[in-house]
């Protein structure tokens, strides 16, 4: 997927400080004291807090978020903008988990910290203009060390942790429906600080490319690998790595000739929530921009399974992807801006599926509803139009989560 390379390139080019590529967190810690802890839901839940945070900003309502924001953080956020009136349109195009450890904390006592660091773009709206927002943010979480995760379809819901309606908190952050009061952080988790690392109003240049510096870096496999395989064939009596695999080709030749055509309604189906929303953001950035990325004889040469990870509620496993492909863009008017439109380009990542744990293989195709087995159609929040499942949280199917690239996979 070489475009989200050179776009990222750029993005990255304009912060002053080069990063070492993040190890990846020990999520380990904290599923030994906590069985319902899943990476997936986590990070679903940071991307909607994240969201919803700044939509709280732009109407004058972080007391509201207060279940899951310290004081310094709400602090943070209000400075961010001075004269705010609206906050819309929040899209995380990245998020990077680091520094994840255990600390002690007044109040709450033993607690798991980590660091959250987003990619995003937001508008503004300041005296009644509206302005584009390019930043980066880093948020530093708590959370008790004791504390149990929420349950998969409440854990990314913002609501009182207490009785599960819309948290409207008196002055003193007490429920008014429920009359509970908790201690940020103490059930769930709270974000202590907040920085803004960079800040631009100008959207991403996407028109130079870059090489694929990752691409003769050796293959990364989990040290447990074939341990975890093993297990996974145990705990699935029909699991097929060939017919999982055949699934994931099918996903990547849909998400580049979707990209290529500037319509990712097909790729609805295969991708996470917050995936998709991340991909539809740079297309729309090359519409925006009058741009169009143009790829062709797409070929997937090589793919190799090197991860698997399962908790409560996911399975979930990494691959190597190895492709070629022409690739270059072009203004609407179809002058070449970037790239070449007869030279073939080579690149890896590493990309990662998820599937609700023990999901059983079906005889449906690509082209069905993996639960109803009627022809795929889908609605933007990813829900089949016949059966009304939602088809995006794996709970039938393996879906796309997240790509990395090969200079940045740690592991
Ligand atoms: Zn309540
Ligand atoms: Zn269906």
């Amino acid at each position: 997927f070489y475009f989200y390379y050179v776009v990222h390139k750029n993005k990255t080019e304009t912060i002053v400080v080069a990063h070492e590529p993040t190890p990846p967190p020990n999520w380990d810690i904290i599923r030994a004291q906590d069985e319902n802890f899943s990476a997936v839901l986590f990070r679903d839940f940071a991307y909607t807090l994240f969201s919803k945070v700044h939509e709280a900003r732009g109407n004058r309502k972080l007391k509201n978020m207060s279940q899951f924001l310290g004081t310094k953080a709400i602090e943070a956020l209000e400075r961010l903008q001075l004269n705010i009136e609206d906050v819309h349109s929040v899209i995380v195009g990245a998020m990077t988990v680091s520094d994840l450890s255990r600390a002690h904390r007044n109040k709450l006592g033993d607690v798991f910290t980590l660091r959250l660091k987003f990619e995003a773009n937001y508008t503004e709206v300041v005296n009644g203009k509206e302005q584009a927002v390019y930043t980066s943010q880093s948020w530093y979480f708590c959370r008790k060390a004791s504390a149990l995760s929420r349950e998969p379809d409440r854990i990314a819901s913002l609501d009182c942790i207490g009785c599960g309606s819309s948290f409207e908190p008196d002055t003193t952050g007490t429920c008014q429906h429920c009359g509970q009061h908790y201690e940020p952080g103490e059930a769930h988790w709270r974000v202590d600080s907040i920085y803004q690392i960079n800040r631009r109003q100008v959207g991403p240049a996407l028109t130079s490319s870059a090489p694929d510096v990752g691409l003769n870096l050796e293959t990364l496999f989990a040290p447990d690998y074939w341990e975890q395989k093993q297990r996974m064939e145990e705990e699935n009596t029909d699991f097929k790595m060939e017919e999982i695999t055949g699934r994931f080709k099918y996903i990547f030749n849909v998400l580049q000739s979707s990209w290529s055509d500037r319509n990712l309604n097909k790729l609805r189906a295969f991708e996470t929530d917050h995936l998709f929303q991340n991909h539809s953001y740079w297309v729309r950035e090359y519409e925006r921009q009058g741009l169009r990325n143009i790829l062709k004889n797409i070929d997937l040469e090589k793919i190799q399974v090197v991860k698997i990870r399962s908790d409560k509620f996911y399975d979930a496993i990494t691959c190597r992807m190895w492709a070629g492909m022409v690739d270059y863009t072009i203004t609407n008017s179809g002058d070449l801006v970037c790239g070449n439109r007869s030279k073939r380009k080579h690149f890896s990542e590493y990309w990662t599926f998820i599937r609700g744990r023990g999901v059983k293989s079906h005889d449906k195709t690509e082209s069905q509803c993996p639960n109803c087995g009627a022809e795929l159609r889908i609605s933007m929040s990813g829900e089949c139009e016949y059966c009304g499942s939602k088809l995006t949280s794996g709970e039938f199917d393996w879906v796309l989560s997240e790509i990395q690239q090969d200079e940045e996979y740690t592991g």
